[in-house]
C-alpha cells in the first residue's frame, strides 16, 4: 500500500477503466436512441449520404468522438481516402476507436485529440470537414468555423449537423415538453444524471438558429452557404464551401 491506498494491479486497473468507459459509451448510445426515438441514426445516415464525399477524399470529422460519422464515411472514401477523427475528449476518442477496431475498421482512420477552435493542421489540408452534434458545445463557434474554412482546400466542403430551431408551430409545444420535462427525467432514469440532460436542452435552445448559423458560416469566409432542415428543424444540415 502507498499512503494508505490499496494498490490496484495494473491489469485489474485496465479492466476497471475499460468497464467504466464501455458503460459510458453504451449509455451514451442508449440515451441518444431514447431521446430521439432512434431517429439520430437516420439523421447521421442522411448527413453522410448527402455529403458528396468521394473516393480518395481527405476528411476531418470534428467532435467525432463516438466515430458514428466516421464509420458511415469510411466505405465512401475508399482505399485512397483518409478520415481523421478529431475530438477534444480523449475518453470519447478511445471509446470510438475501440468500437471501430472491434468492427475491424482500422485502415484509413486516424484519431487525434484536438480543439476545434485551434486546429493543428496546415491551411488547405482537407476535402471535407464534418461536425455532427459538436459545434453546439464549442465555446467560440465563430472561431471554430474560421478554422474549418482555413483547413479546407479550395472547393472543399464544410458540413455541420446540429440541433436547430423547430419551424412547425404545431410541433413546438410538444418539443418544449420533450426537452424540458421528458429529457431530464430520461437522464435521471437511465443515466442517473438529470443535470446533464437539462444542460443539453438548454444548449440546444441557446444554439444559433438556421439563418444565424448560416450568417456565421458566411462570416467565416465560406461561400454558397445553405442549410436543410430535417424533422421540421429539430436538426439542420449546414453546408458551405471554401474558395
Ligand atoms: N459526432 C458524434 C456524434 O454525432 O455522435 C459525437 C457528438 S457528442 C454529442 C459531442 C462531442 O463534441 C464530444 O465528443 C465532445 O468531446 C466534443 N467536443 C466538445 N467541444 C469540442 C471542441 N472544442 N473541439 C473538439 N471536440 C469537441
Amino acid at each position: 500500500t502507498h499512503f494508505g491506498f490499496r494498490e490496484v494491479p495494473t491489469q485489474e486497473k485496465q479492466r476497471l477503466v475499460g468497464q467504466v468507459f464501455s458503460s459510458v459509451a453504451s449509455r451514451y448510445d442508449l440515451m441518444n436512441d431514447l431521446m430521439s426515438l432512434g431517429v439520430h441514426r437516420l439523421w447521421k445516415r442522411y448527413f453522410v449520404a448527402t455529403s458528396g464525399v468521394r473516393s480518395g477524399d481527405q476528411v476531418l470529422d470534428l467532435a467525432g468522438g463516438t466515430a458514428d460519422i466516421a464509420s458511415l464515411l469510411l466505405p465512401r472514401v475508399g482505399a485512397r481516402g483518409r478520415i481523421l477523427v478529431g475530438d477534444i475528449n480523449a475518453q470519447m476518442l478511445r471509446v470510438g476507436r475501440d468500437r471501430m477496431i472491434d468492427r475491424g475498421l482500422v485502415q484509413g482512420l486516424e484519431y487525434m485529440q484536438l480543439n476545434a477552435e485551434a486546429l493543428p493542421f496546415a491551411d488547405a489540408s482537407f476535402d471535407l470537414v464534418t461536425m455532427a452534434f459538436g459545434l453546439r458545445n464549442v465555446t467560440d463557434k465563430q472561431r471554430a468555423l474560421g478554422e474549418i474554412r482555413r483547413v479546407l482546400r479550395p472547393g472543399g466542403r464544410a458540413l455541420v449537423l446540429e440541433f436547430s430551431e423547430v419551424k412547425a408551430d404545431w410541433f413546438k409545444p410538444l418539443y418544449e415538453f420533450h426537452s424540458f420535462q421528458v429529457l431530464p427525467r430520461l437522464g435521471r432514469l437511465f443515466a442517473g444524471d438529470s443535470d446533464s440532460y437539462q444542460y443539453l436542452a438548454e444548449s440546444i435552445r441557446r444554439h444559433p438558429p438556421q439563418e444565424e448559423l448560416q450568417a456565421m458560416m458566411e462570416r467565416a469566409g465560406l461561400t454558397r452557404c445553405s442549410y436543410r432542415n430535417l424533422s421540421a428543424g429539430i436538426v439542420a444540415i449546414h453546408s458551405g464551401y471554401a474558395v
